[in-house]
């Protein structure tokens, strides 16, 4: 394959593209990166993996990331278009309101509005407002956006910044603006506990300015609304504001293509087995299907909502909690589907395998480092 450079390989063979140089280097060969290689290069590279580079070097269904990549790239030119509900992570310093603004969203906007009770916990929850649905990542807090992000998982569309009004901007309110920039989500502001008598948002706005989040009255375009999560002030114009929000953003996806998710969290249950909370991102997820989800094989064996009803499909922006897969996937797991199970079953395990080498690999430098260290 002329033209392959360390960089695609590292890729290929789940390696850092360092470590392919470095290798490159112990068998004599002399490149970078971004040089591409030849053919028997490649073929003695493979070799020293102990793959067989004619069969692998061509076509690594095994790398769901890639599939998964080709997948966005797919929808972006495609005919079948349609709007998705956005995708809303809230985020704040502790003890500013996230949790009661979750839980107020969770039994207002979905209980009283909708037949089936109680939501269930599975990672995200839909809330609707009219005739529009906007989904919710159950985890606040900055720990897991992170580790979304660290891990290439880019699911949040929007983030709901919340600030108390009575206590303004904090530590983890700074945190939250410069996770939210450097993903490149933008920011609503929920300034909460209007409630309070010491409640001041002029206050919170003035010190948020300072952190280039400018109200449009002052000629910007963050939105702020100030709400109470306690008494449910205002919380339906910030639903509005999401929306808006999201209109701008034209957020769209593809039902038709095959379907691509993440994996919000994921658990081992009693009597059900692996259990899966996933977010559909594109195409529509169907019973029965074939996937991979991660280093874990299976079959769609059931999907539930997040009103704990059976689902037979769900489609982009729907939060389900599936079961079928051999073992438990990490949250930030993409998943993929392929046509039949027998290479998901094959790419399943072949993951499932790399990823052991890879961990007696470190296990390996680790030692090798330890040595180094005491001589
Ligand atoms: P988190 O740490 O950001 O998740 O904050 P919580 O949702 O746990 O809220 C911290 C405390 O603030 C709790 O005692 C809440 O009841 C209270 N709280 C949250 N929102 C409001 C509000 O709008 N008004 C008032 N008065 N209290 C609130
Ligand atoms: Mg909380």
């Amino acid at each position: 394959e002329e033209g392959m450079n360390a960089q695609d390989l590292g890729k290929l063979l789940h390696r850092e593209p360092a470590e392919i140089v470095k290798k490159l280097f112990m068998l004599g060969v002399m490149t970078n990166q971004n040089q591409s290689l030849d053919k028997d290069t490649i073929e003695l590279l493979a070799a020293e993996y102990g793959i067989n580079a004619e069969q692998k070097v061509h076509e690594d269904i095994s790398d769901i990331d890639t599939i998964y990549e080709k997948q966005i790239e797919a929808s972006k030119n495609s005919k079948n278009l349609v709007d998705r509900p956005p995708v809303v992570t809230i985020m704040g310093h502790v003890d500013h309101g996230k949790t009661t603004l979750l839980d107020r969203l969770r039994h207002t906007h979905i209980s009283a509005h909708e037949a089936g009770g109680i939501t269930q916990k599975i990672g995200a929850y839909q809330v609707r407002l009219d005739d529009r649905l906007i989904t919710f990542l159950d985890t606040p807090g900055h720990a897991a956006f992170s580790n979304m992000r660290a891990r290439g998982a880019e699911v949040t569309d929007i983030v709901v910044l919340v600030v108390a009004a009575d206590d303004g901007v904090m530590p983890q309110t700074i945190e939250a603006i410069d996770h939210a920039k450097s993903a490149n989500v933008p920011i609503i502001v929920a300034i909460n506990k209007m409630d309070v008598p010491g409640a001041n948002p002029q206050h919170v706005t003035e010190q948020l300015m300072k952190y280039n989040l400018i109200p449009e009255d002052y000629g910007g375009d963050t939105i702020y609304v100030n709400i109470s999560a306690k008494t449910g002030e205002n919380v339906d114009d910030l639903l509005q504001m999401i929306l808006l929000q999201s209109d701008v953003m034209e957020l769209k996806a593809d039902p038709k293509q095959k379907a691509i998710g993440t994996v919000i969290e994921a658990r081992l249950s009693r009597g059900r087995g692996s259990v899966a909370d996933i977010l559909v991102q594109e195409g529509t997820l169907h019973v029965g299907d074939p996937i991979v989800v991660g280093n874990t094989f299976g079959r769609v064996r059931t999907m539930t909502n997040d009103r704990g009803r059976q689902v037979k499909k769900a489609t982009p922006s729907m939060p389900v909690e599936i079961t079928g897969l051999n073992d438990v996937p990490e949250s930030a797991d993409k998943l993929v589907v392929f046509d039949d199970e027998k290479t998901a079953r094959s790419v399943g395990e072949e993951r499932a395998q790399q990823a052991l080498q890879r961990q007696r690999e470190n296990v390996t430098h680790v030692t090798l480092d330890n040595l180094f260290d005491t001589m």
